[in-house]
């Protein structure tokens, strides 16, 4: 089956087409995105009404790119899956309203798609991972463990209580008067920092749970950061380094924890460990994954990080998943602003 994707959620206009043939073979056919960074920069975050109206202003255009870049036309899709959410609803709203109109207006099926459910099955597309596998997401909105057994069905396994990973390194970035984006600023300048000169908290650590809280961290940045101010670039790339090693550290702890549970939970199944969001982008996170992964005996995967951010392939392909296991949604299915991936409807056939 040919499948549209269409990403409206946050800050990204993505359109993308796939393919997933009989097998379940999945091949991207294009995977255009359009990130608003440069609109929201002077506002220090996204803010959800320029964001929608982006949208507006771009999506028809980056549709009608995706659809010709993958050298077909619109008329050759077979299904048309879009973001309902979770999300920024008035984004949500025009990639899942526009997404009804083409399937109205075609004739061709309508797939929503959660967002999560996105960023989890991108690991069947790109490594064709078998269920079950475990993921940590952890993006600008999201950081959580799930458990993945199959298309629709999902188990959170705990996740942030505060501020998500993506988000702390973008407010920590903010805090040294790096970026945006936060992220990669905070990795480039850690790598002239020592990552041993400051020791920051750990907050959970100690407890069983497989959850995580970045909120404590990210305030003992500042308060260090206020104490040496004004700030050395010597100063900056230390904190940035000792931040980013105690973040690597609680990722890559919790993680053993989680494949633990996995164990147990399957035992004698090969452990799989896939990763999701824009974080995965950091090396120094990704290293210590590695090391957890080869130490542990279990598979890691990591996506292209152009797949690992949000774009429309992933929703695509999770509509073509969901399209061979004979779903469909309807004209009036609504979007939605919070959407846990283990809500009883996610199940395909609910
Ligand atoms: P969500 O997908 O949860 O709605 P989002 O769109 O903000 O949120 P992504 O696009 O997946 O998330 O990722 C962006 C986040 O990843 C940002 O918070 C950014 O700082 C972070 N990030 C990107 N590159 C790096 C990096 N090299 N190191 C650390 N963090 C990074
Ligand atoms: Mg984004
Ligand atoms: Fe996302």
């Amino acid at each position: 089956a040919i499948i549209l994707g269409i990403e409206t959620s946050c800050d990204e206009t993505a359109a993308a087409v796939v393919m997933r043939d009989e097998s379940g073979h999945g091949t991207i056919r294009s995977n255009v995105i359009r990130s608003q960074l440069d609109e929201h920069a002077a506002f220090g975050g996204v803010v959800p009404e320029l964001a929608a109206r982006a949208h507006v202003e771009w999506l028809d255009h980056i549709i009608a790119q995706a659809i010709d870049e993958a050298g077909i036309a619109l008329e050759d899709v077979d299904a048309i899956a879009a973001t309902a959410g979770p999300g920024l609803i008035g984004g949500v709203l025009v990639g899942l309203t526009t997404a009804k109109a083409l399937a109205a207006s075609l004739g061709k099926r309508l797939i929503a798609v959660n967002h999560l459910e996105g960023h989890a099955l991108t690991a069947r597309l790109t490594d064709g991972v078998a269920f079950p596998y475990l993921m940590l997401l952890v993006s600008g909105g999201h950081s959580q463990f799930v458990l993945v057994r199959g298309v629709g069905d999902y188990e959170r396994w705990g996740g942030t209580i505060d501020d998500a990973l993506g988000e702390a390194f973008d407010k920590v970035a903010k805090l040294l008067s790096l970026g945006p984006p936060g992220g990669p600023a905070v990795e480039q300048a850690a790598k002239m920092g020592d990552p041993r000169r400051f020791k920051f908290p750990r907050p959970l650590l100690r407890e069983e749970r497989l959850d995580f809280s970045f909120s404590g961290l990210k305030t003992a940045v500042r308060l260090q950061a206020e104490a040496l101010a004004p700030l050395t670039d010597q100063d900056v790339a230390d904190i940035a380094a000792s931040f980013q090693d105690t973040v690597a550290a609680i990722v890559e702890t919790r993680s053993r924890q989680a494949l633990d549970r996995f164990s147990r939970a399957f035992p004698g199944q090969e452990m799989r460990l896939v990763v999701a969001g824009g974080v995965a982008a950091n090396r120094r996170i990704a290293a210590a994954l590695e090391n957890l992964c080869r130490e542990a005996g279990a598979q890691l995967v990591v996506p292209p990080i152009v797949l690992c951010t949000d774009n429309g392939a992933m929703v695509a392909w999770a509509g073509a998943e969901r399209l061979a296991l004979g779903a469909e949604s309807d004209l009036d299915v609504a979007a939605r602003p919070r959407w846990p991936l283990d809500t009883p409807d996610m199940k395909v056939g609910a």
